[in-house]
């Protein structure tokens, strides 16, 4: 009799392993609490998958030999805490990807707070350009399971959250990152950062001396954890401050690269203006996901063509237009002081500043001599931006409007050519615009649209 499995959640997780298992020859079963959209439906439909919406039929449940949760499910829902009760496993979508791998397949998976799409793509891009059959999914795209179910890959590039890590047993990548520990999603483990930590670690917790595990050393919670424990992998530690016992670090405009794998050993300096990402916090990401494309062996010849084509993902300091000497850059993505901070501090001419939004209680004193040194005027753009105002009255003169186009007119108006007009808005984007995707976009067509269409002579 095949065996029974029970799928938690529609969304991309749940879809990709209800076709992973499907095609596998399980009988799958799949349970969302809440609603399953017509889409979903017509696709499970079509793996010839059962399923409910609504509610779980928790008897049924709990006849699955096995049970697949989606990351968005916490241990604590009644579901799974009754299986776990009855002894039924329960693991996360991306352990059931991996069990179902081909033996052959390498696997670099890439965890953080922050960074992990940027790394993720990145790194996908230089093996891709090499010519390598990879795959890029897990948290950004593609589920890892959707992509074991597609099949025809090699390598997999995998984007992995700290709960998606959290219902892990067997999963060995060939390369693991990690690129930093902040505060975040604290709610999930008991407000403690530990068990955040914790969590994130998870990544090595089945690594050999086979693996690597490449980790920022500028990262507190990371050293400080790794101090604690023995972990077996090859270490490659990456820092923005010069050292060479460094496996990669930053000086000032170059990286460098002391790689060493088993036999394998090799030095290199990548100019840093041949990268086309920009801020320190990119060149992280950047050492991250060139030590991944060496462990798999590929030249830096290739690596240095795939890092100057690469193009991050919009809304991520992303270069819009240059219009009379004026660079626009788009980084509506930084809904936080953090992000904010990297972004100036990545710049190195004049910037107007596009800022504002929904505030949730931000600290600015952080970015404050940043924005001394180099920002000449603040645009604040939202319905209320008191406390952003107030912060900066004194130090920048500070405009303020509702409207984005008017904002980017204003930005273009006061600044100079070799300035920077850059949205980076340390808040969300609730109350003018449907989410930060959305006030990229208008930023974009406001900029866009300082450009007059030349008149043609008839
Ligand atoms: P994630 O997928 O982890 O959310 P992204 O690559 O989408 O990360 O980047 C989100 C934001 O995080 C960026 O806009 C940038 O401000 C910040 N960020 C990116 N890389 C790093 C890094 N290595 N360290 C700290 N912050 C970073």
């Amino acid at each position: 009799m095949s065996k029974r499995v029970t799928i938690l959640g529609s969304g991309e997780s749940g879809l990709g392993a209800a076709k992973l298992a499907s095609k596998m020859g399980y009988e799958v079963f799949l349970s969302d609490y809440g609603k399953i959209n017509r889409q979903a439906q017509t696709q499970l439909k079509s793996f010839r998958v059962d399923f409910e919406e609504g509610g779980h039929d928790i008897p049924r449940i709990m006849t699955s030999d096995l049970i697949v949760k989606s990351p968005g499910i916490p241990d604590t829902v009644k579901v799974v805490v009754e299986a776990l009760a009855k002894g039924i496993p329960v693991i996360s979508e991306v352990e059931f990807a991996y069990q179902h791998l081909d033996d052959q397949a390498k696997v670099i998976a890439i965890t953080g707070t922050n960074g992990k799409t940027t790394t993720t793509l990145l790194t996908y891009h230089l093996l891709k350009k090499a010519g390598l059959k990879v795959a890029l999914g897990g948290n950004v795209g593609v589920s890892f399971a959707g992509l074991v179910a597609k099949g025809g890959f090699d390598y997999y590039v995998i984007e992995v959250s700290s709960f998606q890590l959290d219902g892990i047993v067997k999963f060995k990548p060939d390369v693991a990152v990690l690129l930093n520990i902040t505060p975040d999603h604290l709610d999930r483990y008991e407000n403690s950062m530990q068990k955040y930590i914790s969590s994130k670690f998870r990544i090595t917790e089945n690594l050999t001396k086979e693996e690597c595990f490449i980790y920022c050393a500028d990262s507190k919670p990371i050293t400080e954890e790794l101090a604690r424990r023995n972990i077996e992998a090859c270490l490659f530690a990456i820092s923005a401050t010069k050292n060479d016992k460094w496996h990669a670090y930053l000086d000032e405009e170059h990286l460098i690269f002391n790689y060493e794998y088993k036999e394998a050993k090799s030095h290199h300096k990548i100019p840093v203006s041949e990268i086309s990402l920009i801020g320190k916090h990119n060149m992280i990401n950047t050492m991250a996901s060139v030590l991944c494309a060496l462990r798999m062996e590929i030249s830096i010849k290739e690596i240095l063509k795939g890092l100057k084509s690469f193009k991050n993902a919009p809304h991520r300091l992303e270069k819009v237009a240059e219009i009379d000497g004026v660079t626009f850059i788009n980084d509506s993505k930084a809904t936080n002081v953090d992000s904010v901070y990297y972004a100036l501090e990545g710049i190195n001419q004049p910037v107007i500043w596009m800022a504002g939004g929904v505030d949730k209680g931000n600290d600015y004193t952080a970015l404050d001599d940043l924005v001394k040194d180099k920002v000449k005027a603040l645009i604040s753009l939202g319905v209320d931006n008191k406390p952003l105002n107030e912060h900066y009255r004194n130090t920048v003169s500070v405009l303020e409007t509702d409207k984005i186009k008017k904002a980017v007119k204003m930005a273009f108006e006061h600044a100079k050519p070799g300035d920077v007009v850059l949205l980076s808005p340390a808040c969300a984007s609730f109350d003018l615009f449907k989410n930060y995707e959305d006030r990229g976009e208008q930023f974009k067509k406001a900029v866009k649209s300082l450009v007059k269409p030349k008149k043609v002579k008839s």
